[in-house]
């Protein structure tokens, strides 16, 4: 047995360290205990967009959520380098969704309308016709007829910002134990007991379940409910270009070191993260009529990874009422959303106000 601590997050992917990393910033003890390389991780093969536009269609909560996590992600991104020194090579100045024909676009430009009609009105998004992208982004092939262009949305490097959130929790006090699978989590003289598969046990007064695909077998033996399941994404990362894309395109990206990443595929597939020829060419094929001058570029890895979702897409938060001092998270925009979650979540989490825009996100709404 070890020491009793405040608080143990369970799972290492970016929801996890995001909140790990709130909470010890926070003053509180924290052991984070992570399962390891052989574990399902969004998210270390996601795509590393700060992505605002099209969030919330049908649900204004999750809008506003979004929202609220892009317009803190510059202050986040500050925070973090003050306190890691890490560059987690944040770039906000809006992306594009390209249209490749007039219906895309017409069908694009009427959801945001909805989304924005349901915001009464805040909500910023532009129409772009083709020679406005092709002003901005001048690599822009004649196929392109237009874009949906949002100013909040960014993106960041996804592993330069896991590599942050670790290293800002331990320099916060936190400790991460690395290849510790919890097998089972027993409530216990008001705190939490979490056994770990092969031995050990950590304890806690708190326990926050962040443990991406994990969480389903997790989350009921604290009286939660978390009915995820994985859905594929795959992505393809070419050799070092140029740079000559200014702006993220929620297909297509240039990273800080000139590596173009194109993604992404929306598959079930179940545990499957492998990559197939069909998605690929598909991703490959979309992004040369977007950008040209990639079919001249040597791809130079690719690789499938598995989103964690729910039943219709949007997050669950919740505290456990059987259990207090246990809560379930999970959602499948854990970069966008790692401000939030690293402030406002823990905040609410250490007994503070539970944030608005949360509060519709309970598993009980799939009880239906
Ligand atoms: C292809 C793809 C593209 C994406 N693109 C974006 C994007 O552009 N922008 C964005 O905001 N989001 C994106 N995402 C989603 C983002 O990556 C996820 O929201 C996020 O990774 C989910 O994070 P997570 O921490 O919940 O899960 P994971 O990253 O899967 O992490 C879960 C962690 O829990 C651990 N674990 C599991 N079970 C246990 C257990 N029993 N005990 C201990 N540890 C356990 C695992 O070791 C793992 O490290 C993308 C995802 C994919 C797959």
């Amino acid at each position: 047995m070890q020491t009793s601590v405040d608080t143990l997050v369970v799972g290492g992917g970016v929801v996890g360290t995001s909140i790990a990393y709130g909470l010890a910033r926070a003053g509180e003890r924290v052991v984070l205990l992570d399962e390891g390389d052989d574990a399902y991780r969004a998210a270390r093969g996601n795509f590393g967009l700060v992505w605002v536009q099209g969030k919330g269609l049908g649900n204004p909560d999750y809008a506003r959520w979004t929202r609220r996590a892009a317009t803190a992600w510059d202050r986040f991104a500050g925070l973090l380098m003050e306190d890691t020194g890490v560059d987690v090579e944040l770039r906000q100045i809006g992306g594009m969704t390209m249209a490749l024909d007039e219906d895309e676009l017409v069908r694009k430009a009427a959801d945001l309308g909805a989304l924005r009609a349901s915001l009464g009105g805040d909500y910023p998004f532009e129409i772009l016709d083709g020679s406005a992208v092709r002003r901005l982004i001048p690599q822009a092939g004649p196929e392109v007829l237009g874009a949906v262009f949002c100013p909040e949305d960014g993106h960041v490097s996804p592993l330069r910002l896991l590599r942050a959130l670790l290293e800002g929790f331990r320099r916060n006090g936190g400790a991460l134990a690395a290849g510790s699978r919890v097998r089972h989590i027993e409530p216990s003289g008001g705190g939490f007991l979490a056994h770990l598969v092969g031995g050990g046990t950590h304890a806690a007064a708190r326990i926050v379940l962040a443990a991406g695909l994990g969480n389903r077998e997790l989350a009921p033996m604290v009286g939660l409910s978390a009915p995820v399941v994985p859905n594929r994404g795959q992505i393809l990362v070419s050799e070092r270009l140029r740079p000559f894309l200014s702006h993220p395109t929620l297909y297509v990206r240039q990273t800080g070191e000139g590596v173009v990443q194109i993604g992404d595929s929306k598959e079930d597939v179940g545990f499957d993260d492998t990559t197939s020829i069909d998605q690929l060419s598909r991703i490959a094929d979309r992004a040369v009529r977007c950008f040209p001058l990639l079919s001249q570029v040597n791809v130079v890895r690719s690789w499938g990874a598995l989103r964690v979702m729910t039943p219709d897409g949007f997050p669950i938060y919740q505290a456990s009422t059987a259990f207090p001092g246990a809560f379930v998270v999970t959602c499948h925009s854990g970069i966008t959303l790692a401000p939030v979650h690293a402030h406002a979540l823990t905040s609410w989490m250490r007994g503070g106000p539970e944030p608005d825009e949360i509060r519709p996100f309970k598993a009980e709404r799939f009880n239906a």
